[in-house]
């Protein structure tokens, strides 16, 4: 995969440029052809979308506006390519925000505009990127341990390293990409749009679907760590077993065991954790277990050297994992028994395997920046939109849904189990009767019903009572015969930073201070564990709006920014205020409880075994970029 492909020369004729943007949306299209000829004239007014944010999948654009828009881009691409197709000049910042306006039917609110200008990094600006060095300050010799070469371990290398920090970073596995390596169960893809779903500093127009598959995903991971010069500074197999601060000499003492099973120490001045919140699998507790003599494996441990083919296989769990890989299994299996304890919400999406339109990507090649803005207006059709439909209303009544608005989503979604199941038992077996949005919700594009309507699938929804050697045993004393158990059960998420051992000031064990509560500032920083970073900390996963990329950017600019206010102090270390990072988290739990996944009592793992939610923001996407931008040292004791 190529992150910064050149854009090939317009030679198509003005039909056939007409024809590829026949299921092109508007808004980005306009957009993007203004910014490549720097013809803004094509920005008319009535060809604006709606300002409303909603589920209106057309924005307000009718029809006949849509056929308008398109010719009219059309005609500029068309004398573009009579012009010789010029190269891009990368547009000045009020060109940008007079697109941006266009584009959001509205003049957005400064911070926002910022904010997705940063997203945007039109022509390869990059707005994050830090804007000063190491050696303006001094102190060359500071070094930062990242421990996980996946998504946010990247992105945190690549920011440091823009400043000239030194970073070593600690790798269990012998190759990048974290989830995406590690996950490789059939079916596996991303259900977050590619083009939002990736760098803002590594935008590429090369995406084969909106919603790829693992192996581009790592493929992706893989270039960005190649490219940016990072693979070189990665430490693979090289598991990080403890880190220890040390309060004498001000800086982490980190025991790794490396790949030929010796262990060394490695000295560094400041440590991110860059683990992610789903690498643990959770094998659940059912008698019996250990006790069955076919084979079995967890999703994320997905053996391969198992042939399903002619099998009897039973899968455990329903959620996002289980969704993917069930149509996948149910293909080859000779019987596929799926053991369903809670029904997923399904949100339809026609093209969810779809390959890109060859319109889409004829726009793609020849105008490769028309990626950057279909991303922030993915970014912007869903950013806070989703929010107020997953907010709690006192004064709603009912265990399916929190509010009126919840309950709208409610009822639509339920209307697509209708349509797709009308086998009225299946149906019932099938709909979630729990709140929209209090857990992930499970992309579809039919295939839920299809599998199900499969003559060797069955779904059971009773109780699993034990494992038996030979197959699964229910509690209505159903028993399931089968030769494969997979075990789609998910994470455990709240054991942030397990198997580690993180050892603080004084030696204080990061695990024994959490009990169970994992709690930081901002997901971030921790008292009493001074130069210690999370990303993907406590509370910073997200459930229904924005891409979990987007933290991991805006977590590497604060440790970035961290680095230099220690620098610029003078100091050895930072560790954040108590009473600060408790107020926080006051608020946070505060809020949590406002929204579904807090209020509903389904299980999810979204929640400790206390019952609080301890992966979640419940604030705005524009809140955690506002808090994130630079800390700030009121809150921190230099030192
Ligand atoms: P999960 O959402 O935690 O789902 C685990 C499933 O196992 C649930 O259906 C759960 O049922 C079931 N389960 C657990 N213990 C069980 C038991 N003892 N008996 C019966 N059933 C049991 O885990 P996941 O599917 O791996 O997904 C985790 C997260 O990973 C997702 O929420 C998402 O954020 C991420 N993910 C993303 C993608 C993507 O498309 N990019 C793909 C996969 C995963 P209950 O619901 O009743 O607990």
């Amino acid at each position: 995969m190529h992150l910064h492909p050149q854009p090939q020369p317009i030679a198509a004729s003005d039909d056939e440029i007409l024809a590829a943007l026949a299921d092109i949306e508007t808004p980005p299209l306009l957009v993007a052809v203004a910014s490549l000829t720097g013809d803004l004239s094509i920005l008319r007014d009535d060809l604006r979308p709606s300002a409303s944010q909603s589920f209106d999948p057309t924005a307000g654009i009718t029809p006949e506006q849509a056929d308008t828009a398109r010719r009219i881009a059309a005609d500029a691409l068309g004398r573009h390519r009579d012009a010789g197709n010029p190269s891009v000049t990368r547009p000045d910042p009020p060109t940008v925000r007079a697109l941006l306006d266009f584009m959001a039917g509205t003049s957005i609110e400064d911070d926002y505009a910022e904010l997705m200008t940063e997203e945007l990094a039109i022509a390869g600006a990059d707005h994050r990127a830090p804007d000063w060095t190491i050696s303006d300050i001094g102190d060359a010799t500071f070094r930062v341990a990242i421990v996980g070469a996946g998504m946010s371990g990247i992105a945190a290398a690549y920011r440091l390293g823009q400043a000239g920090v030194d970073t070593v970073i600690l790798e269990k596995n012998a190759d990048v990409g974290g989830t995406w390596l590690e996950n490789r169960y059939p079916g596996c893809r991303v259900d977050v749009p590619n083009h939002f779903y990736s760098y803002s500093f590594a935008q590429t127009s090369e995406w084969p679907q909106y919603f790829s598959t693992q192996a581009v995903l790592l493929d992706y991971f893989r270039a960005c760590a190649d490219e940016f010069g990072i693979r070189g500074r990665v430490r693979f197999e090289t598991e990080v077993l403890e880190a220890a601060w040390s309060d004498s000499d001000q800086r982490w003492e980190v025991t790794v065991r490396t790949a030929d099973g010796a262990t060394e120490l490695i000295l560094a001045d400041a440590l991110v954790s860059a683990v992610g919140q789903l690498n643990q699998p959770n094998l659940p507790d059912i008698p019996g277990r250990e006790r069955f003599e076919g084979e079995s494996f967890h999703s994320a441990r997905w053996d391969a050297s198992v042939d399903l083919a002619g099998k009897r296989v039973a899968i455990i769990g329903t959620g996002a994992s289980a969704a993917q890989f069930i149509p996948a299994v149910a293909e080859q299996a000779a019987a596929l028994t799926v053991l369903q304890r809670t029904p997923p919400w399904l949100l339809e999406t026609p093209n969810y395997h779809d390959d890109l339109s060859g319109g889409a990507r004829w726009l793609l090649d020849h105008v490769p920046e028309f990626a950057n803005w279909d991303r922030v207006w993915i970014f912007w059709r869903s950013h806070e939109v989703l929010i107020p439909m997953a907010t709690v209303d006192d004064a709603w009544d009912s265990t399916e849904s929190v509010g009126l608005m919840n309950d709208l989503v409610r009822q639509m979604f339920t209307e697509y189990y209708r349509v797709q199941f009308p086998d009225p038992e299946l149906f019932e077996k099938v709909l979630p009767r729990y709140p929209p949005f209090s857990k992930r919700f499970v992309r579809d594009n039919g295939i839920w019903a299809r599998t199900f309507s499969r003559s060797n699938v069955t779904l059971d929804v009773g109780s699993i009572a034990a494992i038996t050697p030979t197959g699964v045993a229910m509690a209505d004393r159903t028993v399931h015969e089968v030769d494969v158990i997979i075990y789609g059960t998910g994470f455990k998420a709240s054991n942030f930073l397990t198997p580690m051992t993180v050892r603080g000031r004084g030696g204080r064990d990061l695990h024994e201070t959490w009990d169970g509560e994992a709690r930081a500032y901002l997901g971030l920083t921790i008292p009493d564990f001074p130069n210690l970073f999370l990303m993907y900390g406590p509370n910073t996963n997200i459930v229904i709006n924005g891409s979990i990329i987007y933290f991991s950017e805006l977590e590497a600019r604060y440790i970035v920014e961290s680095a230099r206010m220690l620098l610029k102090a003078g100091v050895r270390s930072m560790r954040v205020r108590p009473e600060i990072h408790d107020e926080y988290n006051r608020a946070v739990d505060a809020a949590n409880t406002r929204m579904a996944w807090g209020a509903a009592s389904v299980n999810t793992w979204y929640k400790n075994a206390s019952g609080r939610v301890t992966q979640n923001w419940p604030f705005s996407l524009l809140e955690f970029w506002q808090r994130t931008r630079h800390p700030n040292p009121d809150d921190y004791i230099l030192e």
